[in-house]
């Protein structure tokens, strides 16, 4: 046996070890940038993510069933309502206030959605607009390709850590902070939820034809990661196809069709050119659906000081 072999086996079974405490415990992310193998796939860490995709395949099994379909389709809207909202036009940008209430309201079906607390995705976001398609760009798909920009790089050591750094005004808040650290709690009780439903509605209502299995692979797997692909490419399509309106410094891209599937993120390009803005379709024609219900939301009063595009951008656009 080599010397040396016995401490570099230790080291690896600590380091699995580790990964797998934090499947539970984020707070165990530690501040690991530069060191060697940080930003390569942590591949315990990856585990869930291949798990949740696998998951989906249960439907061969429980079947489906229209109010299982209606649950899927209802929770894919409402989860990315409060990601493209809340995570990534409040939480990310600020681009209008609301009660604490309501920022934790909407933090939770964030959380819900299995793309981590709204410190780390604000983090990370922040962190794109910095350094669009540079080097420094946690997924530019110009400099690491479509897959990485996709789906590789939130599985790294390095990508696990939440820079707090990167977001002050959001960590005051000990409540956000829990949802970061657990961010894992949230996803089990709706999954739990789900199931509980189905079970009921099985004794309760038979002639809808569901069942616990059957409303969790459908209401939270198969719309979890339709919710997920949906919410990334905005990171890998919307940097690659469509239209540039706006001569950004970086590969952003105006694209109606991600723009309807994620409720107005596809009018990537005008964000990127202002991010100031809690209106991301900038013409009357460019649909932005969380654009609406944030309108609505602050109809009811439970959002205010919704930051327009200024009249210079508006302009800008129209030419
Ligand atoms: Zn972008
Ligand atoms: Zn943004």
């Amino acid at each position: 046996m080599q010397p040396n072999a016995l401490p570099a086996s230790r080291s690896r079974t600590g380091r699995h070890l580790r990964s797998l405490r934090q499947w539970f415990d984020a707070g165990e992310d530690r501040a690991i940038g530069g060191q060697a193998g940080s930003e390569r796939i942590d591949l315990v860490r990856a585990v869930p993510f291949a798990l949740l995709h696998l998951a989906c395949l249960g439907a061969l099994w429980t079947g489906v069933s229209p109010v299982a379909l209606a649950v899927a389709a209802a929770l894919y809207a409402l989860r990315m309502f409060a990601l493209t909202g809340f995570y990534h036009r409040y939480f990310s940008h600020r681009t209008f206030r609301t009660s604490r209430a309501v920022q934790f309201v909407f933090a939770c079906i964030g959380a819900a959605c299995v793309q981590r607390g709204p410190l780390w995705w604000a983090a990370h976001h922040r962190n794109h607009h910095r350094h669009a398609d540079t080097e420094a760009d946690p997924h530019s798909p110009s400099r690491r390709g479509f897959l990485w920009s996709h789906m590789g790089w939130f599985l790294t050591p390095q990508a696990f850590r939440t820079e707090l750094e990167r977001v002050p005004d959001l960590a005051r808040y000990p409540e956000l902070r829990w949802l970061d650290r657990y961010d894992i709690a949230i996803p089990v009780l709706l999954a739990i939820s789900l199931y509980g439903l189905g079970a009921l509605l099985a004794q309760v209502a038979p002639q809808l034809r569901t069942s616990g299995g059957q409303m969790l692979v459908w209401g939270f797997f198969i719309s979890t990661m339709v919710l997920f692909h949906a919410t990334v490419s905005i990171n890998s399509l919307a940097h690659r196809f469509g239209s540039r309106r706006f001569d950004t410094r970086d590969d952003s891209r105006n694209n109606a069709w991600l723009a309807l599937l994620t409720f107005g993120e596809g009018w990537h390009n005008n964000h990127h050119f202002f991010p100031g803005s809690a209106r991301q379709g900038f013409r009357w024609w460019e649909i932005d659906l969380t654009w609406y219900g944030l309108k609505f939301m602050a109809m009811l009063g439970l959002v205010r000081d919704l930051k327009p595009v200024p009249a210079w951008v508006l302009h800008k656009a129209e030419c």
